[in-house]
């Protein structure tokens, strides 16, 4: 077999994959309504539940066909009974997207903005439960992939719970990379794509959470109809299939990235990313780039770096340089600072980081 060339991805995801997973791939045809399949689905969800150390009698996995923001969409769409408003605690330009779905389906919201640099205050949250007894979800994002903060979610699902709230977390961009306990930290539903932290491709994504929420949607109003979490949930109890076409290959590819992230073992896998990450705040201190982000609060996943101050600077020749070298630099999502982000996903190592710093020095000495 020929090798398949090596892209170091330093977005936040899709990440760096092994050949393993690429090749887990190519496989026989086959219709997903066989019963093989479906077991393949059944396992696939159970084994998804270990990764934020759900309880199978407590907890369940749906699938979805997409990529990860249709999770955003299905939580917000079918979580939320009738005349109830969602709470978006908004750090960042991920969690922003939980507002527009709320806008787009008309839900009653509140978004509790508040700057990208830093962590929410919990008290304002507080105030606003408190002000608010109408608020049945509160929404926030483990790890805002926009700038890299983490967030206080133990502590925000704790208040969601203190005034009778559900906790919905975006964990997409932390789950299977960063160690999460769905019960410890006070989390009802969170949720993540198959290009992220299992190391996967794109196109296959996952919602985890409480079977009992779950159930009790089913009589919410109904907001759309291919993005439902109880129809799907209940469709898989019944049949043990999605809905509609699953995306069968990539499904493959997701049995065989998790495979590998039990080998690999979660903290195991936590370190490795925390010493990629450490490896590039040295390349840049090295390079005397600047961070945006207090590095007390950040995820150790995604690295918010402020364009230098030279003239000279093109974040475009800089990327288009390192792509050419096989490194993918991504830009930066804070409307005020102009950044770039270089991410710790994927199958990585030190090396890389090592290896990529040598290419960016050249690419920024220029031509
Ligand atoms: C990557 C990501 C998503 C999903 O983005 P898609 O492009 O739809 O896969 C959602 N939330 C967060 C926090 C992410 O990092």
């Amino acid at each position: 077999m020929e090798s398949i060339k090596r892209n170091i991805l330093l977005n936040p995801g899709p990440a760096t994959t092994t050949d393993t997973v690429k090749m887990a791939q190519v496989v026989p045809d086959i219709c997903p309504r066989e019963k093989e399949f479906g077991d393949i689905m059944r396992q696939l969800r159970k084994d998804l539940l270990g990764t934020v150390h759900a309880d199978p009698t407590k907890h369940t996995c749906v699938l979805f066909c997409s990529s990860g923001t249709i999770n955003i969409d299905i939580c917000l769409n079918s979580l939320l009974p009738d005349n109830k408003t969602v709470l978006v605690v908004n750090n960042g330009a991920y969690s922003s997207r939980a507002v527009e779905v709320c806008q787009y389906y008309s839900l009653p919201y509140i978004d509790l903005k508040s700057s990208v640099f830093e962590q929410p205050d919990l008290s304002v949250v507080e105030q606003t439960l408190k002000n608010n007894p109408d608020i049945a979800i509160v929404y926030t994002i483990y790890h805002e992939t926009g700038t890299g903060v983490l967030n206080p979610v133990k502590e925000i699902g704790a208040l969601a719970h203190k005034y009778g709230a559900i906790c919905v977390v975006d964990t997409t961009s932390a789950l299977a990379m960063r160690p999460i306990n769905i019960d410890e930290e006070n989390i009802d539903f969170c949720m993540a794509s198959a290009q992220k932290g299992i190391q996967g491709m794109a196109g296959l994504s996952f919602i985890i959470g409480n079977v009992q929420e779950i159930i009790k949607s089913k009589n919410y109003p109904k907001r759309s109809y291919y993005c439902n979490l109880y129809l799907q949930y209940d469709f898989f109890e019944r049949t043990g299939e999605m809905h509609f076409t699953p995306p069968v290959q990539t499904v493959y590819a997701a049995v065989q990235a998790l495979k590998e992230y039990y080998a690999e073992g979660e903290m195991e896998k936590w370190k490795r990313h925390q010493r990629v990450a450490d490896a590039i705040h040295e390349g840049l201190r090295e390079m005397g780039l600047k961070e945006v982000i207090d590095p007390a609060i950040q995820s150790g996943l995604v690295v918010s770096v402020k364009f230098p101050d030279d003239p000279n600077w093109s974040f475009e020749y800089v990327h288009d340089y390192c792509y050419e070298h096989g490194f993918t630099i991504y830009p930066g999502k804070i409307s005020s600072t102009n950044t770039f982000r270089l991410c710790s996903l994927g199958q990585i190592d030190v090396k890389d980081i090592k290896d990529f710093f040598e290419v960016l020095k050249k690419a920024m000495s220029g031509k």
